[in-house]
């Protein structure tokens, strides 16, 4: 290291203050606590198992068979051997990986095809795919709005989301989930106090399964000349009568929206973001934005997985409805259980809301060692008092199983004798 001099001397005295000491790293302290409440409560980490081979409607955990609620294999498409094969001739194709940013010289024709189809799916002129959800996201927002800019965002936005505004060095403001007159009221008080502004929501919210009111809030973005951006992770596949996502389940021209935004990692079986919208919104991406430049192509059997998904998709209502039905059931069932399924619009997830994360980690614990794998939303994921677990159904799910393991969770709860799931 070079002394102030510019010469070889003496290294300097370390500056004050935390230095290399790893435990003063932003998060240590609370995962630290939350290791020693865990270790408190003889209750095991419910994060990190392993699963032994294809999570669907069921999952083999370490040595043990579950039912499985804790993967977003919403139309049981992962582990579909018509995916597989594409996945297996693409990589027979082009090999596995692009290999180096599409820009230069990382481009396959399965990137075109997977767009065209996606942004055929929204009826949208363009779509341009990235190598993960929640890096379309953060790339996106981020290169898209800038410090003299408004982003207005659901209070229960996606964590990328708000990385990505964060990027941005926007203004950023967080509005009562799901209240499109809460939106207005910021817009109509901020929006001339700013350049451009970005009214985000999600199509289908993962942590309590319940839907905006599409309608509404584009009208909200047109009168304050907003763009409108929606996050699709949980409603490609799941929403509308053919899983179209959430403009059909309004009833609601797709065209409404500004930003339609996905991710492939679940309904579509495979891992990787998209943005569909205007042709010129899509070039400026496909040249500016970081994580699409500076990043290499999605990997040529990850785009294949994801267009044979997406064909499955449409030429499969079936799957649609099925994935419906069981959330349908499950809704019914825990409900007449009595438990707190808060606003679930009961279409694919359906959170059971327990109160305090202890309780809802003792509960998952139970239900885990019964056969029933459902994941623990904790504290500070959700606010202390609205811990829950959180069911994703499948189309692969049967009525017995579900009903099973509403029995399970429900004996589970008043400390009754359990039966282990079949
Ligand atoms: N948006 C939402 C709403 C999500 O739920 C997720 C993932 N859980 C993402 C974006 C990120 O997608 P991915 O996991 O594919 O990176």
């Amino acid at each position: 290291r070079l002394s102030r001099r510019g010469t070889h001397a003496e290294p300097e005295a370390p500056a004050e203050g935390p230095g290399r000491d790893l435990g003063t790293l932003p998060g240590m302290r609370d995962l630290e606590a939350m290791r020693a409440a865990g270790a408190a409560l003889g209750i095991e980490s419910p994060y990190f198992r392993p699963h032994e081979g294809i999570a669907g409607g069921r999952s083999t955990i370490g040595n043990r068979s579950t039912i499985n609620f804790a993967s977003y294999n919403y139309l049981g498409l992962n582990g579909d051997p018509r995916v597989a094969a594409a996945a297996k001739a693409a990589i027979d194709r082009y090999g596995v990986s692009a290999s180096a940013s599409r820009l230069a010289s990382g481009e396959r024709p399965i990137h075109a095809a997977l767009e065209a189809a996606l942004a055929a799916h929204y009826g949208a002129e363009a779509c341009i795919t990235l190598v993960s959800g929640h890096a379309t996201n953060v790339t996106v927002i981020g290169q898209l709005l800038g410090p003299r800019d408004l982003i207005l965002h659901d209070r229960l936005i996606h964590n990328s989301v708000s990385e990505g505004a964060r990027l941005s060095g926007a203004r950023r403001i967080a509005f009562a989930h799901n209240d499109w007159q809460a939106a207005e009221r910021e817009l109509a008080a901020q929006r001339r106090r700013h350049g451009r502004a970005l009214l985000v929501i999600e199509g289908h919210y993962s942590m309590d399964g319940d839907l905006p009111d599409l309608a509404r809030f584009a009208e909200v973005a047109r009168r304050h000349d907003a763009l409108l951006m929606v996050d699709e992770a949980h409603a490609i596949g799941v929403l509308g009568a053919t899983g179209r996502g959430l403009a059909e389940q309004c009833g609601a021209d797709p065209g409404l929206v500004d930003i339609w935004m996905g991710t492939l990692s679940k309904t579509l079986s495979s891992c990787g973001g998209y943005i569909a919208g205007r042709r010129e919104l899509i070039d400026l991406l496909r040249h500016t934005a970081p994580g699409f430049v500076y990043s290499v192509g999605l990997a040529p059997p990850l785009a294949a997985s994801a267009l044979e998904s997406l064909r499955i998709l449409h030429a499969e209502p079936w799957r649609v409805a099925r994935l419906q039905a069981n959330a349908a059931l499950f809704l019914r069932l825990a409900r007449e259980a009595g438990f707190d399924t808060g606003h679930s619009a009961g279409l694919g997830i359906v959170p059971v809301i327990l109160g305090s994360s202890v309780r809802a980690a003792r509960l998952a614990a139970a239900a885990f060692e019964a056969g029933v794998n459902v994941q623990p939303i904790l504290f500070p994921v959700v606010p202390e008092g609205s811990a829950r677990l959180r069911f994703f159904l499948s189309a692969e799910h049967s009525p017995a199983e579900i009903g099973q393991s509403c029995a399970i969770l429900a004996a589970a709860r008043d400390g009754a004798a359990l039966l282990r799931a079949s």
